[in-house]
Parts: C-alpha cells; sequence; structure tokens
C-alpha cells in the first residue's frame, strides 16, 4: 500500500466551515475508490439555457482547467451550436467551469443550489452540464430519487450502501462520454433538489461502506417491489453482472406484509400493437392476442405470444419497456402478472413492481419499520456478501463515554482514544472559557482509500472536521506520524471554536487561533507569498499542495500569535464571538520586530 503522507510532520488539516458536502472539485482519486463522481445533470432533457447566482460573492469562473478564475456573481448562458454564449460577452467559448456555492436555473426547471463544481459545454444546441459531486453527497440525491418516502432510517442506510456499491461497480457506464453517471434510472435517479440535512447524515453514518463479493464492490441492484419472491438477476438483467449468487431468487415475507403488491391494468390492443412497432416489433395483421409462452421459476413472464395474422415471440421486457415507453411506465409495473382477453382490450392482473432483482425497497422498509438493522436488511436481500469499507468486510463499531462518541472499524485498537479526546475536551474548555455544545463524534478510517472516498480530501490531510463529525486517517498512520493526539486535540478545539464563531468570521483567523491555543509557539514564518489576507484566506481554503496547506497554517498562526502579543488572549475569544476589528481582518499584515 502507498503510504503518501508518512512523512508528515505537521498538522495538516482542513476545516470546512458550514455543514453542506466537502468541498469537490479535486480530480478522481488514484486509488479503488472515487471520491468525486462525474455526474451528467439533465441527461435526458438537456436544456439551452442556464443561469446561475453565486451565494454571496463565493463562487468562482473559469474558461479552462488551467485558467484563472474569475469571481461568479450572476450568470446568464446559452448553447450556440456545440459552443457556449454568455450574455454580454461578444466571444463563443467552448466550456465553462463553475466552481464554490451557487444557484443554477436551467430554463423551466426549479431552481438547483450547489456547492459542487460543474463543467459546462455545449452539443447541438443544447447544454452538457456535468457536475463533479463528492461521493456521499451524490448517495444522498440518489437517496432522494430512489427512496420516495421511506420512514425507516434503516431502510434509508440499507439503500445508501445499494445505492454507493452500485454506483461503485458501474463506474463506466458513460465513460466514453466523459462522465461516469446520469442522473435517471438508467443509473440512478439522482434529485439535488432533494438533499437535505437528514439524507445526508445517512449518508454520513454509513460513509464509505459498501457491499463486497469476491474482493470486488457487488453489482447491488434494487427494485421498488418483488411482490414476494426476488427474481434471479440472470433471468431479468441478461448481463454478466447479474449472474452472481447473491442475486440468486429467494421469497420475500416483508414486502407480502406491506400488502399493495398487487396491481391491475389495461392496455388496449391498438395501443400495444403501436407501441411494439414504435419499438421495431411488427406484429402481421392486426394484433389479436397476447398469451404468455415461458415463465422464469419466479413465476414472472420471460416470453410471450403475440398473435395477428401471424405469431412473433416477444421477451417480455421488450414488451413491457414499449409499454413503458409508449403509454405509460404504470401500466405494467413489473413482468410479474397474468394476461387475459377482454375484446378489444387487454387486461394485465400483476404484482410487484419494477425487475424485483436485489434489494427489495418495500420490504427494506417494512424490516427497518419491525427493528432490523441496515446491516439485517442488506444480509437479507444480498446474501454472501460482505458490508465493509475494506474488501475484508468490516463495518462501523460505536464506542462511546459521555462526553465523546467514536466510529471506528477496529474498536480494540482504538478505545484508548475516548479517553485521549475526553482529556482534550477538558483542555480545550479549560483554555477557552467556552463549553461544548455537543458531543464530539470521532470517526476512524480504515484505510486511507476509504477516508479519501468519504471525505473528498487528498490523502496527505490528515483530519476533517464538518459539524461535530472529526474524520480522522487511519489511527495507526497517524500514530506512525507522530500527530494523533496532536491532530485530535486540533480539531476538538477548532471543534469548539467554530460552533461559537460568528458567521463571517475569517478562516486565518479560526485556524490561527486554534493553532495558537494548541502551541507550540510558531516559528518566525519566512516570506511566504502570504502576506495578503485574501491570498491567505485561499490558501487555506483550497490549498493547491502540502507545502502551500503548511505555509498558510504557519502564516495563520503567527498572525495571531502577533495580535495575542497585542491584545491579549481574552480579546481574541471575545472576537470569535462579536467579530474582529475591520482593520485586523481585511489588514495586512503589521510587522512587530521579528
Ligand atoms: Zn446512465
Ligand atoms: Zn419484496
Amino acid at each position: 500500500m502507498k503510504r503518501p503522507f508518512a512523512a508528515i510532520g505537521l498538522l495538516l488539516l482542513l476545516w470546512s466551515a458550514g455543514d453542506a458536502g466537502p468541498a469537490a472539485g479535486k480530480a478522481s482519486a488514484s486509488g479503488g475508490f472515487p471520491h468525486t463522481v462525474r455526474v451528467r445533470l439533465w441527461y435526458l432533457h438537456p436544456p439551452r439555457e442556464l443561469r446561475v447566482r453565486a451565494d454571496a460573492g463565493q463562487a468562482q469562473l473559469r474558461k479552462c482547467a488551467t485558467c484563472k478564475p474569475a469571481v461568479l456573481t450572476t450568470l446568464a448562458l446559452h448553447a450556440a451550436g456545440s459552443s457556449l454564449q454568455v450574455e454580454g460577452d461578444k466571444s463563443a467559448t467552448a466550456e465553462l467551469r463553475i466552481s464554490g456555492s451557487y444557484q443554477m436555473n436551467a430554463a423551466g426547471e426549479p431552481p438547483l443550489r450547489a456547492d459542487f463544481p460543474i463543467e459546462v459545454r455545449a452539443n447541438d444546441g443544447h447544454l452538457l452540464i456535468t457536475a463533479l459531486m463528492p461521493m456521499e453527497e451524490y448517495v444522498a440525491g440518489v437517496l432522494a430519487g430512489e427512496t420516495g418516502n421511506f420512514k425507516s432510517d434503516e431502510a434509508l442506510k440499507a439503500m445508501a450502501v445499494a445505492a454507493r456499491t452500485f454506483a461503485m461497480h458501474f463506474g463506466s457506464r458513460h465513460a466514453l462520454d466523459g462522465f461516469e453517471f446520469c442522473d435517471t434510472t438508467h443509473c440512478q435517479d439522482l434529485r439535488i433538489a432533494g438533499i437535505d440535512g437528514h439524507l445526508r447524515s445517512i449518508a454520513q453514518a454509513t460513509a464509505g461502506e459498501i457491499l463486497w463479493y469476491d474482493g470486488e464492490p457487488a453489482a447491488a441492484y434494487y427494485a421498488a417491489n418483488c411482490g414476494g419472491t426476488s427474481e434471479d438477476g440472470r433471468f431479468i438483467l441478461g448481463n454478466d453482472e447479474a449472474r452472481a449468487p447473491f442475486l440468486r431468487q429467494h421469497s420475500d415475507q416483508y414486502c407480502v406484509r406491506s400488502g399493495g403488491t398487487q396491481w391491475r391494468s389495461e392496455v388496449s390492443k391498438r395501443e400495444l400493437q403501436r407501441a411494439l412497432a414504435a419499438e421495431g416489433i411488427v406484429v402481421p395483421g392486426t394484433l389479436r392476442s397476447v398469451s404468455v409462452l415461458h415463465r422464469t421459476p419466479s413465476g414472472r413472464v420471460e416470453f410471450l405470444r403475440v398473435t395477428g395474422s401471424g405469431t412473433v415471440t416477444v421477451p417480455a421486457l421488450t414488451l413491457r419497456s414499449a409499454v413503458g415507453r409508449n403509454i405509460g411506465w404504470d401500466r405494467l409495473k413489473s413482468n410479474w402478472y397474468e394476461v387475459s382477453d377482454e375484446g378489444n382490450r387487454l387486461v394485465f392482473h400483476g404484482r410487484g413492481s419494477g425487475h424485483g432483482v436485489g434489494l427489495c425497497q418495500i420490504g427494506a422498509e417494512v424490516m427497518g419499520e419491525e427493528g432490523h438493522s441496515y446491516r439485517e436488511i442488506l444480509s437479507f436481500y444480498y446474501p454472501g456478501t460482505k458490508l465493509g469499507i475494506s474488501a475484508q468486510g468490516t463495518p462501523w463499531q460505536q464506542l462511546a463515554n459521555e462526553d465523546v462518541e467514536l466510529l471506528t472499524t477496529q474498536p480494540d485498537r482504538d478505545k484508548a482514544l475516548l479517553t485521549v479526546a475526553t482529556r482534550y475536551m477538558h483542555e480545550s474548555e479549560e483554555s477557552t472559557g467556552l463549553v461544548y455544545r455537543s458531543a464530539p463524534r470521532l470517526k476512524i478510517y480504515a484505510t486511507v482509500a476509504a477516508f479519501r472516498n468519504s471525505t473528498g480530501e487528498p490523502g496527505w490531510v490528515a483530519a476533517s472536521t464538518r459539524g461535530r463529525t472529526i474524520q480522522l486517517q487511519p489511527s495507526e498512520v497517524l500514530r506512525e506520524a507522530g500527530t494523533l493526539e496532536s491532530t485530535i486535540r486540533h480539531e476538538l478545539l477548532h471543534m469548539l471554536i467554530e460552533s461559537y464563531a460568528r458567521p463571517g468570521t475569517p478562516l486565518w483567523f479560526r485556524e490561527g487561533l486554534v493553532l495558537y491555543l494548541a502551541g507550540p509557539k510558531p516559528q518566525a514564518s519566512p516570506s511566504n507569498g502570504l502576506e495578503d489576507v485574501a491570498a491567505l484566506e485561499k490558501a487555506l481554503r483550497a490549498p493547491a499542495t502540502e507545502e502551500q496547506l503548511r505555509a498558510a497554517y504557519a502564516e495563520a498562526q503567527s498572525r495571531v500569535a502577533q495580535l495575542e502579543r497585542q491584545h491579549g488572549k481574552q480579546a481574541l475569544l471575545d472576537w470569535v464571538q462579536n467579530g474582529l476589528p475591520t482593520e485586523i481582518a481585511s489588514g495586512t499584515r503589521a510587522h512587530d520586530g521579528r
């Protein structure tokens, strides 16, 4: 295993204000885990125009990957053939990259809030918009799209694992088009506008966890309602991935308990004949009858005989998609049905909804409501797979005392950290006079890949804190670098300071204050190009390299140490809560003789 951070001699941490998704925009990880996924938005109906409005000057615009970013406030653009035309800008451009925090409006669609980067290109008068989403934000968006009105958190967690695993398994479906996933049910239904704090917390509660089979992410198919018997993947999906032993037919006592698995619908013979013709299946003469030719062992229809003046054999999958696309997807909810003839109409009596392979969403919801955990739900629907953040299959274990919560995959190794964290919490409260408003939650990843995947941070970042959750690299890695305890101490102090910080307090001040409080005293910082406050703020927020981040930390710490010499420690703590004096917030660095 590569260990690019083994030489860390300093704390390397990033703090992101707010509880929005991780700062995205880094390229794909070089390891097996992507921490950012490329998703094509509005895949089926690409818009012609797009309006973007920044949140309080927090967005940037670039014309290419290496171009200089410009501040973005508002932007209106449309596709002109295969180039982009920005309103008020005479020259067309081939691509635009927007990052930061902003709202976008595609014509005719409700506005979408985003804090992930997008890349915009044009083709044939339409805009091709690709979002670079952190994996866990993508998972939350799929939960919004795919889980409807799930009430059980355990069922939602099971779906989060299934969605993440599905993504890991099928990551290359659109590789030739330059993205990984579309935002439709072809891949997974993504509904960004539906992401909320609850769905984010569900994604985070299972962050990085996937189902493994044979050392690979499993083909974690799922469907709305299996109707009482799940389907063997090989009959319905017809691809190699679906020939997995964990996708075998089995009975499901849970979804049947929910009731509502039966349905009835009608299709006129003329409609059906036209629908089949639209898909290239010609029934000779006038369609007179439809009968089942063959069923799979689960009872689902596999082939039908369609008769006019002659007879054609039609796969049930083809008939269902013909009806779905041309008449309506509500007509044939599944392929598990009886068909009867009523004059010029066909009547279908069926059960279940969807292909029935893998996790049954209704059944999972019933299991969750009956008190089963998401692990139990997953092992019921994907028997033989292993849940874990690595191929060894090691799920999160929770440890807690009255002050701290700790999530780890190796409780024996990490349980001593509860005491360490408690000690530093008390120390932080004493040195600041502030009190923790909520119990910190330490989450220690099993592998660097899992940490990167979940946080969106590069491997040289030791920890990342959002809200009350402190996410840490594997503890043995930090211990070997000699930074385990100092990292925990730093992040705990950060969490405390952040929970009191007045909105808008510059990052350099918060970061510098934490470094100053944690000591040791700063070394004289050499000239590092960060004398300008804006440059320092930017280097802390989005460091280009490990060296730049180290320099920014040193600069922030040294600035705050200088302020402490001039104004005293209590003044600094008051500024956190009441705001920084303007001349300090905006000022360049004064020299104090060092
Ligand atoms: Zn797709
Ligand atoms: Zn079921």
